[in-house]
């Protein structure tokens, strides 16, 4: 059995991004990656700007100034102004050639055509340098950035309307288990709800990914192997929710050892999520996780995610991992390693009681996992814990 460290190392070394593109409109790239790096095709800002309303000047060693004209945004001409000279300007405008400093209009006194200034100016205050955020011909946004609004809207400021990202990749959910329900329907004894599949699919599409079709196979051994078969076939990424595990009616470990799936590893020494297993065919990459809800998303928040990111081009992704102060103890059993569901706060973190993998009702509260690597025995009150947020 393997460490969560290595683990996680295994499916970072083992995913490259996909090497198909596609081209986009910048208003539908959101959350796609940049496929290669792009280039500012114009000084951003294009001219000298002013940041703010007031009066642009041709500083002179006197507090007096003589306006002699106006500058609001979008006028397209150039006063030149000499030394002890100003203009009235507004927020976006273009500055004069021959002015070297705004001064906001909060900070002066003005009497028809004169103005008194009484704090000190300092050069090219309030003025946005020419290409300021980029420059033409400099990158704008690297290859590899995962396009957020701003970075759409960033583009746009550029004049860009089309770019080159990485396809994202078509992701296949398939549920197995003889004992799962649809909602909706009454259940009859001995069944439950299945809930993985809408987990995985909702959490998936809070990042961007919406390409994934869900399927369902009971337990049973040939149909597992027909229908993973087809969404190996069809799909970059598989993502199976239980029959995982030891049980006798677990097949899907036979059935991927069937398919002549490369495993990278089953079983991690943590808990939740022992029965994790990670291997691929060829590039596609398939995930069987523990059907325990809590548990399924837990190796969905610290394996598969990070792994879909990479596939989709997006090699820095990680979630966020910070210290924090622990309010409450918690002795651990056994030697694997444990990621606790846990409510971070302002630089505290209290874990919850019900800890179990099946225990979704905990994780409805969480926003972070704490995480306690196989050597730690305990955590005291007042403890530095390692946290990870929650996306
Ligand atoms: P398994 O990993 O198939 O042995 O399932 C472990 C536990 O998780 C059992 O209690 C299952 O009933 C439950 N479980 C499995 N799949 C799901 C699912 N899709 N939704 C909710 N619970 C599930
Ligand atoms: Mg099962």
């Amino acid at each position: 059995m393997i460490s969560v460290e290595e683990a996680i190392q295994l499916v970072s070394n083992n995913v490259d991004p996909l090497t198909s593109y596609i081209e986009l409109d910048v208003k539908e790239a959101l959350y796609y990656v940049l496929f290669e790096d792009v280039i500012s095709p114009i000084n951003m800002p294009p001219f000298r700007q002013s940041a703010m309303d007031g009066y642009a000047l041709n500083i002179h060693d006197k507090n007096h100034y003589s306006i002699s004209g106006e500058v609001k945004a979008g006028d397209n001409h150039r006063p030149t102004l000499k030394p002890g000279e100003a203009v009235r300007i507004f927020t976006g405008a273009p500055v004069p050639d021959s002015a070297n400093a705004v001064i906001m209009q909060e900070k002066t006194v003005v009497d028809s055509k004169d103005l008194y200034i009484d704090s000190t100016i300092n050069l090219n205050e309030n003025i946005r340098s020419l290409g300021e955020q980029v420059m033409q011909g400099q990158v704008a946004l690297k290859k590899g950035i995962k396009l957020n609004v701003a970075a759409l809207a960033f583009l746009t400021t550029l004049g860009i309307s089309q770019i080159k990202v990485f396809k994202k990749p078509s992701i296949a959910i398939l549920v197995t288990g003889n004992e799962l329900s649809e909602v909706g329907v009454a259940l009859k004894y001995g069944q439950i709800y299945e809930s993985n599949a809408m987990m995985m699919g909702v959490a998936l599409e809070q990042q961007g990914y919406t390409k994934v079709t869900v399927h369902k196979v009971n337990d049973h051994y040939d149909n597992t192997v027909n229908t993973l078969k087809e969404v190996i076939h069809k799909n970059d990424v598989i993502l199976v929710s239980g029959g995982i595990s030891v049980g006798d009616y677990d097949y899907v470990g036979k059935a991927l050892n069937k398919l002549g799936v490369k495993q990278l590893f089953y079983k991690v020494k943590q808990k939740p999520g022992k029965p994790l297993f990670f291997g691929k065919d060829g590039k596609k990459i398939i995930f069987a996780l523990p059907g325990n809800p809590a548990a399924a998303l837990s190796c969905f928040y610290i394996y598969v995610l990070s792994a879909i990111e990479n596939l989709a081009g997006n090699m820095n992704f990680q979630l966020h991992r910070t210290k924090a102060t622990s309010i409450n103890e918690f002795i651990k059993r056994g030697d694997r390693a444990q990621f606790l569901k846990a409510i971070y706060q302002n630089g505290e973190v209290e874990i919850l009681n019900g800890q179990s993998s099946s225990m979704l009702h905990t994780f409805a509260l969480s926003n972070a996992l704490v995480y306690l690597d196989n050597s730690s025995k305990s955590i005291q009150k007042n403890d530095k814990v390692e946290v990870i947020l929650l996306p």
